[in-house]
């Protein structure tokens, strides 16, 4: 196969290829990255890096960047398997699959749910979408970088997966850096804190995630048993006390004004579905 980008994530891949046993072709705009990464041929151009094998695994900084790279290599590309593995929006996978197609090839976009130093291992994995007969072919070999899932043959489908889970993730780095924050604003070990505290209180809440989204899909069926009156409320506290503290509390006052909205406009009584479904309405 072949491996465009030799950024910390192509590398990484390029060398869990090679570890698996695949003759790995790599091309990097810069030549000379990545001096440690043995057992691979060096293409100059991207052309014969394309030519080389009959699936490619392409992984930039950006879109911009895959454009600009793939674009002298458009003719290379036909009867071959692009795999796109760099990050972008539904929008840009949707356009790289139409331009895949008019090279006469097929097109799988790709979300890392990993860093490099997971590559290779298994904790990491990899959402993937689009043509459905290249996830087929190819899923064995894609599995040697990090466990492979397909979640649908628009190609925009991993891309709004990958996103929405970074989503979560900042998400949940924004409320823990508050809190980290907070505590140190006096005397209170921030390592106790999160070990301790912290994390064990995360841990127990993520698990009223999936009824959200249960009430989300299916309505609620009951009454709230934490209603957005009571937490609204609650909220307040939250900020008054981190202004008294000396904290910013420019990450999480988007919630409050969320939550004191859905109270405004009549969903006191409901519980936190309510608020995904206003960011749902929005805008
Ligand atoms: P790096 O910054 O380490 O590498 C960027 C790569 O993009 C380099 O190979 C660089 O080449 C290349 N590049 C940039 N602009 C161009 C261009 N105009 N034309 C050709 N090549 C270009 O990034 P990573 O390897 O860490 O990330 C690559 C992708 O993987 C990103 O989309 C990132 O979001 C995604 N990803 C990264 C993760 C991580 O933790 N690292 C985790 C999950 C996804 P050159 O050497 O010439 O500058």
């Amino acid at each position: 196969m072949t491996v465009l980008g030799l950024g910390a994530m192509g590398t990484a891949l390029a060398q869990a290829f090679v570890s698996a046993g695949h003759p790995t072709t790599v091309w990097n705009r810069t030549p000379g990255r990545a001096p440690g990464l043995t057992g691979v041929t060096r293409a100059k151009t991207v052309a014969d890096a394309v030519s080389a094998s009959s699936l490619i695994v392409v992984c930039l900084l950006d879109d911009a960047s895959v454009q600009e790279a793939l674009a002298p290599a458009a003719t290379e590309f036909t009867g071959r398997t692009l795999v796109n593995l760099t990050n972008g929006t539904p929008a840009h996978a949707r356009r790289t699959a139409d331009w895949a197609t008019q090279q006469g090839a097929d097109y799988l976009d790709g979300g890392i749910m990993a860093v490099p130093a997971m590559i290779g291992g298994p904790a990491g994995f990899i959402l993937y979408s689009g043509s459905e007969a290249a996830f087929e072919k190819y899923g064995a070999v894609l599995s040697a970088v990090a466990r492979p899932q397909f979640v649908g043959t628009d190609p925009g489908l991993a891309a709004l997966q990958d996103l929405a889970l970074l989503s979560g993730m900042y998400g949940m780095f924004a409320g823990a850096f508050h809190a980290l924050a907070l505590t140190s604003s006096e005397k209170v070990s921030p390592t106790a804190f999160a070990e301790q505290l912290l994390v064990p209180w995360l841990t127990a809440m993520l698990g009223s995630i999936p009824a959200i989204a249960r009430d989300l899909e299916y309505g609620a069926d009951g009454a709230a048993g934490s209603n957005l009156a009571m937490q609204s409320a609650g909220f307040a506290n939250l900020l008054d006390a981190s202004r008294a503290q000396g904290v910013d509390p420019v990450l999480l006052a988007p919630m409050d004004d969320l939550l004191a909205r859905a109270v405004h406009e009549g969903h006191g009584d409901e519980d936190l579905a309510a608020v995904v479904q206003l960011l749902r309405t929005a805008g």
